[in-house]
């Protein structure tokens, strides 16, 4: 079985109301497909993300003819070389290869993969807090109020982008808002030092219901997050934007984080993506995936939750939650899963069990223009 073809959809879609976190404001959102078609006509989607496009051209000039007439099964060496190029564009290839496989077999990722553990797999509510609304807190509790109204019972909030005192302004009424009944992580995008953390310290040691702080510091300070998590009483994440399983060998040996939060799509490749997270098992460091990004890498996120062993007291039914974009995003409707009371189902089916929708596919296409 062979690469016949490939072909990309790149996706553009311009906010009407921007938004963001400490790395700034958010004026539109991407999203770039491929579909590998084999010499046995079986098909598979992949995803990566980067600005369109450099992604573009590299795939059309370089990532394809490089890939036409290649084996299917050579998959770990075929996106091993890929890494080296651009660890993204092996993220997508090693989506859709996957695929493929998985409908060659007539089985399922998940029972491609080994089989799952689990039907279900929680996902919590991602918000980008800041907008450019005078009264932006009062816009990010309304948001945060839609959620819990759909159904979600844990969610991550932005902090970094504004002075400490705003930012906990913000989160003290969210705080009230939730009433300890649902439980939240507070995301800093790596934009404190070590003293603006522990202006926090306090205000944090107060609440219950937080799951964790992600990010507060440049992720490369691994000493400095294993000096904070001996200070702060909430756990620590981080690492979402690591691309290999070697990455996060220096964080897991110094014990540096409570959990990692690698994404199938920053990371070169889903097989090394899922092998993260069964050395975090090994190390006793709890895994919640990254996914804002993604449309389909989002599912791959829940396909390897599914399968991932639980750990500890953590029982077969509980799982680390997987990141779920409720943004104003309409590439999250490309694939239709939809969480209900904040779990997603695991799709039966071969392949990844769903269907892409066309439409929302040729809506969006790309004009071609650069942007900014
Ligand atoms: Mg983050």
């Amino acid at each position: 079985m062979y690469i016949r073809k490939i072909d990309t959809f790149p996706l553009f879609y311009r906010l009407p109301k921007p938004y963001g976190d400490a790395n700034g404001m958010k004026t539109y959102r991407t999203c770039y497909l491929i579909r590998i078609t084999t010499d046995t006509g079986v098909e598979g989607w992949g995803e990566c993300v980067d600005w369109l496009p450099t992604l573009h051209k590299g795939f059309h000039e370089r990532i394809i003819p490089n890939l036409i007439g290649k084996p299917v099964l050579n998959r770990i060496q075929l996106v091993g070389a890929l890494q080296k190029w651009h660890p993204r564009s092996s993220a997508a290839v090693s989506m859709a290869l996957t695929e493929i496989m998985a409908k060659t077999c007539s089985v399922s990722i998940c029972d491609l993969w080994g089989g799952k553990f689990r039907e279900k797999v929680p996902v919590y509510a991602s918000f980008q807090s800041y907008s450019e609304e005078l009264d932006w807190q009062k816009h990010s509790l309304n948001e945060i109020d839609k959620a819990i109204n759909q159904g979600f019972d844990k969610l991550k909030v932005k902090i970094g982008g504004k002075s400490i005192f705003e930012d906990q302004q913000h989160i003290v009424s969210v705080q009230k808002l939730l009433q300890g009944k649902i439980s939240m992580a507070l995301d800093a995008n790596q934009s404190y030092d070590l003293t603006a953390v522990l202006q926090w310290q306090s205000l944090l040691a107060t609440w219950s219901n937080l799951l964790w702080v992600e990010e507060p510091l440049d992720i490369k300070h691994i000493n400095e997050y294993a000096q904070l998590r001996n200070r702060l009483t909430t756990p620590l994440a981080g690492g979402e934007n690591l691309e290999s399983v070697t990455d996060f060998i220096p964080i897991l040996s110094k014990h540096a984080l409570d959990y990692i939060t690698p994404d199938p799509m920053h990371m070169a490749g889903v097989d090394g993506y899922r092998e993260t997270l069964r050395l975090a098992r090994n190390f006793g460091i709890r895994a919640t995936p990254h996914s804002f990004d993604g449309a389909l890498s989002r599912l791959y996120a829940i396909f390897a939750q599914a399968n991932l062993e639980p750990w500890g007291k953590m029982g077969v039914d509980t799982i680390e939650p997987v990141e779920w974009d409720v943004m104003d995003n309409p590439f999250l409707n490309l694939f239709p899963i939809h969480p209900l009371n904040g779990e997603v189902s695991i799709p039966l089916g071969c392949g990844i069990g769903v269907e892409i929708d066309l439409d929302i596919l040729a809506h969006y296409q790309w004009d071609g223009s650069s942007y900014l």
